[in-house]
């Protein structure tokens, strides 16, 4: 489909269709308006059904049991792994781990790795734009090994500036660690450029997918990165559920993050062998159904027109920016030229805590505060922001009603 195109309003309507949630109402009454998916997605009925499914005719535990129902359920949940590695792109299964989110992941890395094969005064490399997520585990990694955090600045329009890269990037930086979209400018990184400068200097690097996963494609081996992290609940699937994709060099590296049952070879009263990885990175026992709903996500996703998904998100992406300069008082942080449909933006007047209150009260769910990136907002030297982000499961109307939330708001403050 080529980009001045539009999408049908039939194809529009049966992806709406598929979420159950968006047909309610919130607390005021009023038809849910969903523009908080950078946080959480909302669950196509596929995704409903798979824990359904697993729970009625397929719970056991896994990797324990030899009775049927056991192999069933492990059967279910390794074929999960397959095609959660299919989605992002060729990687092996033993490539990933699977984890409780994007959050623990990155805090394996910066523990089991990085933490192993760093000295003092190495430096990590990180952006200005990063979530919490992908800053406080590698504060604590330098407080307790000794080494110097560095963040990569922005240029006017929200991207990151690639010279400041280049330039902060060095024999001594250990490792990279940088988002493949920013959960609060909408930024899509050049990641692959990215990864190869910082391989010319010998570092490794870590890509956060968190916001990347739900809205692109993804394909790590294309990219070449050495670790790439990603959460389920953004992607249309439960929480409780993330993955890290390692280079299988460096995963077979790495000491367990956690031990306990099903991570282990063998286990004597003096010591204890570790499986090869992925399993050794997955002490206990896993969010089974969660997982498994996470690969009928990835295969709804698939059964979807992506070329209309993609434009979809495009025009919606364009639609919102538009009808948001409409407002001379209100100010959008993000305008890099590639991006998604996640825009945050403050008011001359509204502080954005007021404006949630006042467009929830109209139905409209967005997102006010710092987003988990408090150092973006000193950065761009506003305390709060207002975030709208949405997916292909919203449309014009959703748009139309924020605007006419923000009218109403400008008018109590008037
Ligand atoms: N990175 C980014 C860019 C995010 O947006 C988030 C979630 N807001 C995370 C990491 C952390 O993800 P989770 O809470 O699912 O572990």
């Amino acid at each position: 489909m080529k980009e001045n195109e539009s999408v049908s309003e039939s194809h529009i309507a049966q992806w709406r269709a598929d979420f159950p949630i968006l047909r309610t109402s919130t607390q005021s009454g009023k038809p849910l308006v969903y523009l908080d998916s950078a946080a959480t997605s909302q669950k196509p009925q596929a995704v409903l059904d798979a824990l359904t499914q697993f729970y009625a005719s397929e719970n056991a535990n896994v990797h324990r049991g030899i009775y049927g129902l056991s192999e069933l359920a492990t059967d279910a949940y390794e074929s999960s792994r397959r095609t959660i590695a299919e989605f992002i792109g060729s990687c092996y299964p033993d490539q990933l781990v699977l984890t409780h989110g994007a959050t623990e992941a990155i805090n394996m890395v910066a523990a089991s790795y990085v933490a192993t094969v760093c000295k003092p005064g190495d430096e990590i490399l990180l952006t200005v734009m990063e979530h919490h997520a992908n800053i406080v585990p590698w504060q604590m990694l330098a407080e307790e090994k000794e080494l110097i955090i560095r963040y990569v600045p922005l240029d006017e329009s929200g991207a990151l500036d690639l010279e400041a890269y280049a330039k902060l990037l060095s024999d001594k930086t250990c490792m990279v660690a940088f988002t493949h979209v920013s959960n609060v400018l909408g930024t899509i990184n050049p990641v692959k450029t990215m990864t190869e400068m910082a391989h010319a200097v010998g570092a490794k690097v870590l890509i956060d997918g968190a916001q990347a996963c739900p809205q692109i494609a993804v394909d790590v081996s294309l990219i070449d990165c050495d670790f790439y992290v990603a959460s389920a609940h953004k992607c249309y699937a439960p929480s409780g559920v993330g993955l890290l994709y390692g280079r299988p060099d460096l995963l077979e590296m790495m000491r367990p993050y956690q031990t306990g049952g099903s991570m282990i070879e063998t286990v004597e009263f003096e010591r204890s062998t570790f499986l090869p990885p992925p399993m050794r990175f997955e002490a206990g026992t896993p969010a089974i159904a969660e997982t498994i709903a996470w690969a009928a996500a990835f295969r709804y996703l698939q059964s979807l027109d992506l070329d209309a998904v993609r434009l979809h998100k495009l025009n919606l992406q364009r639609l919102l920016h538009d009808r948001l300069q409409g407002f001379p008082k209100l100010k959008i942080h993000g305008h890099a030229e590639k991006k998604v449909p996640v825009v945050s933006f403050t008011h001359e007047v509204i502080h954005p805590h007021d404006l949630a209150t006042i467009l929830d009260s109209e139905g409209v769910a967005v997102r006010a505060g710092h987003h988990c990136a408090m150092p973006l907002h000193r950065y761009l030297d506003v305390p709060a922001t207002t975030r709208a982000s949405l997916s292909f499961y919203n449309d014009a109307t959703d748009i139309d009603a924020l605007v006419k939330g923000l009218e109403i708001a400008e008018e109590l403050f008037a």
